[in-house]
């Protein structure tokens, strides 16, 4: 595969993934012996949503040296411990999954195995006792964890919710101080090397041409270069993540800002709720099978809980992935490598994953085939395994009410998830290797928070004497209850650390 030894980078779109791509690049390889261009087009805007993330973003953060509370003010953003689910399970339901751990594991095992035992031995079945960040965010608290913390004592897992267009224009910001040149254009046609099927360069509307010897595509759905000029195919998801369309639009703030996601099941999906500094962010995600558009728009409109900032706005989508996001010597990253809706906020995610993956196999001499392979093999693994955990979300849900429920309910799965849900009945534990991004914890929270009891639990559990065990949970829950009274309010935290210069006083 080879072509040429690689110094001119050009990325093709500058939304999140693009001047994620910008920012990481140029402080990681600099701009003197590379150089980096980002082309885009203000005509043909950026997606603008994406507000929600996870909490590994803080080491993408900590990889461009970012001041935490400079992004936080700058991004009007606030801090999230999780996600609220309501109505997943069946109407009237509600289920938290924080980040971070629940309890203590011990002895090789999960906690949640020995919290089973418990509760099946008559304890108090409420999970959330046993995490400090769901405790925190149902208080409405925040605090960062102290530097001098206690050993023993186990970090607040959080992540952030923010503009994502404020995000965009941050990192922008960050990338052209550090030398990356951005060219304001609309790309028309690509050039490709006649025999090797390499890009060459591209060309804009005002016939300005721009060469590279490696492209980056974050041109987002339609994939620019990765599909339309390479073909690199899709695999489409659908049929297990049916959602398809999203109506998007801003309110003002009504209340102080709660430290979580709220997604609320509705009759043909799901509507996000983003409380921002300066104002909330909603939308309502939807299969157009099950529901019009414009009545989705009409539904979310009614449903705000403050005034509307915005008319709502439809972004249409097909879940699924790319069939391969690197090929010969263009990268796709964003959503031109594939979108698997917003429910768990792993998007941006996908993007940090991807650049890690391309610093990692940074290409020497030209492209090398074998680690165009790995990356596409890795990058599959990791989307379809957030795919199964996303899908988990709306298969196990008791809820046949409307078309959409009942179509989720019975749906086919992939034998990976149909797998991990028997085992998961019969004896609580979910097995996940290394690479995943949610961990047997993150899964026990959806399904037993869905409803799923499991019929029984690791035997290593049953080894703790039973008083024991006793004192163990009533120790972790005191733990968290002192933790947690120790905070302030979010709000709080904001106003000393971060608050934005446009957020009500
Ligand atoms: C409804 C919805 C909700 C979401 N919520 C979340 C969330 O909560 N959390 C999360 O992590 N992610 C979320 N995402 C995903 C997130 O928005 C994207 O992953 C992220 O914004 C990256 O988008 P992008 O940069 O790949 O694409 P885009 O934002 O679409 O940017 C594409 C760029 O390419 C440029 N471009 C396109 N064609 C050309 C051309 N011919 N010439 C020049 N430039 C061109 C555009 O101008 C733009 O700059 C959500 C997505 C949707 C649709």
């Amino acid at each position: 595969m080879a072509g040429p030894v690689i110094r001119n980078i050009v990325i093709v779109g500058g939304g999140t993934a693009g001047w994620m791509a910008a920012a990481a690049l140029s402080k990681v390889m600099g701009t003197q012996r590379y150089s980096i261009t980002l082309i885009e087009s203000d005509m043909i805007g950026t997606v603008g949503v994406g507000e929600a993330t996870i909490p590994i973003i803080q080491l993408f953060n900590s990889v461009l040296g970012i001041d935490e509370n400079e992004f936080v003010r700058e991004t009007n953003a606030t801090f999230k411990l999780g996600i609220e689910f309501r109505d997943w399970g069946r109407i009237g339901h509600r289920y938290l999954h924080p980040f971070g751990l629940m309890g203590v594991d011990a002895g090789g095992i999960n906690f949640s195995h020995y919290w089973l035992r418990w509760v099946k031995a008559g304890g108090d079945p409420d999970n959330l006792k046993f995490s400090a960040e769901a405790q925190a965010a149902l208080a409405g608290r925040f605090m960062r964890t102290p530097e001098a913390k206690p050993a023993n004592l186990p970090k607040i897992n959080y992540a952030f919710h923010f503009d994502a267009s404020l995000y965009g224009a941050y990192l922008r910001r960050y990338a052209e101080k550090r030398g990356v040149v951005r060219t304001e254009g609309q790309v028309t046609s690509v050039a490709q090397d006649p025999q090797s099927g390499f890009i060459t360069s591209v060309t804009l509307k005002d016939g300005r041409e721009v060469r590279g010897d490696f492209f980056i595509d974050c041109s987002g759905f339609r994939g620019l270069l990765i599909e339309e000029t390479l073909h690199a195919g899709y695999d489409d998801w659908s049929r297990w993540l049916p959602v398809n369309r999203a109506a998007a639009m801003p309110c003002a703030r009504v209340e102080e800002p709660v430290p979580l996601t709220r997604s609320t099941a509705r009759e043909a999906g799901w509507q996000w709720r983003i409380a921002l500094q300066n104002r909330t962010g909603n939308g309502y995600v939807f299969c157009n099978d099950f529901i019009g558009e414009d009545e989705a728009a009409t539904l979310l409109t009614q449903r705000l809980d403050g005034a509307a900032l915005a008319d709502p706005r439809i972004l249409k989508f097909v879940t699924g992935q790319r069939k391969a996001s690197w090929v010969k010597n263009c990268l796709a990253l964003g959503l031109s490598s594939g979108f698997l809706e917003p429910l768990e906020s792993t998007s941006i995610h996908m993007v940090q994953v991807g650049i890690s993956k391309l610093l990692a196999m940074f290409p020497k001499n030209g492209v090398d085939p074998l680690m165009v392979a790995r990356f596409n093999r890795e990058m599959s693994q990791d989307y379809a395994s957030i795919r199964d955990f996303i899908i988990a979300h709306y298969k196990v849900t008791e809820r046949e009410d409307t078309p959409f429920w009942a179509y989720c309910k019975n749906m086919s799965v992939p034998d990976s998830l149909a797998d991990r849900l028997e085992l998961f009945k019969s004896r609580g534990e979910v097995f996940v290797e290394n690479h995943e991004l949610f961990k047997e914890v993150n899964w026990f929270a959806i399904l037993y928070g869905q409803g799923i009891m499991p019929d029984d639990y690791h035997p290593m559990a049953d080894v703790v004497a039973e008083d024991e065990l006793k004192l163990r949970l009533s120790a972790i829950r005191g733990g968290i209850v002192e933790r947690v009274r120790g905070m302030p309010t979010h709000q709080d935290f904001i106003e000393r650390n971060c608050a934005s210069a446009t957020a009500p006083a």
